[in-house]
């Protein structure tokens, strides 16, 4: 459980990237920085599944917006379904380029739009030295997903009201995150709750079994 308060700690405030990342150190403390900086982000995003599935179950209830009526919608995803094939070198295409990192992930973080992200990491990603164009930017990404297809996933939603159909990109780390905060929240406010009432530390307090800790917060609320 510290490890992963400590993981949102750090990463509060931080690019998606480096939260994923973070997530996945406090979840495996034995596998080094540098191997999980190595990973597709494909493969980051199959072991944050695997997370997800750990820590919350595998069903998601996911909210979103009509893009034709407006109306809420709200869909059922079980995480299992969204499996993809493990991810594959890409083929030869107009450029030498390899599969993307998490390291490079991270450092295209901080550009002003997606395509200009998308040529940084491409540029990261070219075997060879040379001037790229749109087109080609556009091209060795769509092969770039094709070869790391977990990390492209999208889920299809169906309106009620309407009938539309459209589909959305599943982006596991940001869900994660959001649930490993609201968690983490919620954790510091029992903490609170229970250090008002009885004086106790935090570090005794975060030492309680859930059920123990449950146990005083119903004692507390009388
Ligand atoms: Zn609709």
């Amino acid at each position: 459980m510290r490890p992963l308060l400590e993981a949102w700690e750090l990463g509060s405030g931080q690019p998606p990237p480096s939260q994923m990342l973070l997530l996945l150190m406090a979840a495996a403390p034995t596998v080094g920085a540098d191997e999980l900086l190595r990973l597709t982000p494909g493969q980051c995003d199959a072991r944050l599944l695997n997370l997800r599935e750990q820590w919350f179950g595998p069903k998601l209830e996911a909210l979103a917006d009509c893009p034709h009526c407006g109306e809420t919608v709200e869909a059922a995803i079980d995480l299992r379904s969204l499996r993809q094939a493990a991810t594959e070198p890409p083929t030869d295409g107009p450029v030498r380029a390899r599969l993307p990192t998490c390291e490079d992930l991270i450092a295209v973080a901080a550009a002003p739009d997606v395509q200009t992200g998308r040529r940084w990491l491409l540029t990261r990603c070219l075997e060879d030295d040379q001037e790229i164009s749109d087109d080609v930017v556009d091209a060795i990404s769509a092969r770039m997903a094709e070869s790391d297809p977990q990390a492209a996933v999208e889920i299809g939603l169906e309106c009620p009201d309407c009938g539309r159909e459209w589909s959305l990109p599943f982006e596991v780390g940001s869900i994660l995150w959001q649930e490993v905060s609201a968690w983490a929240v919620d954790t510091f406010r029992d903490v609170s709750v229970l250090a008002a009432a009885y004086g106790w530390s935090e570090s005794d307090i975060l030492d309680l079994s859930p059920a123990r800790r449950q146990l005083y917060l119903e004692m507390v609320a009388g």
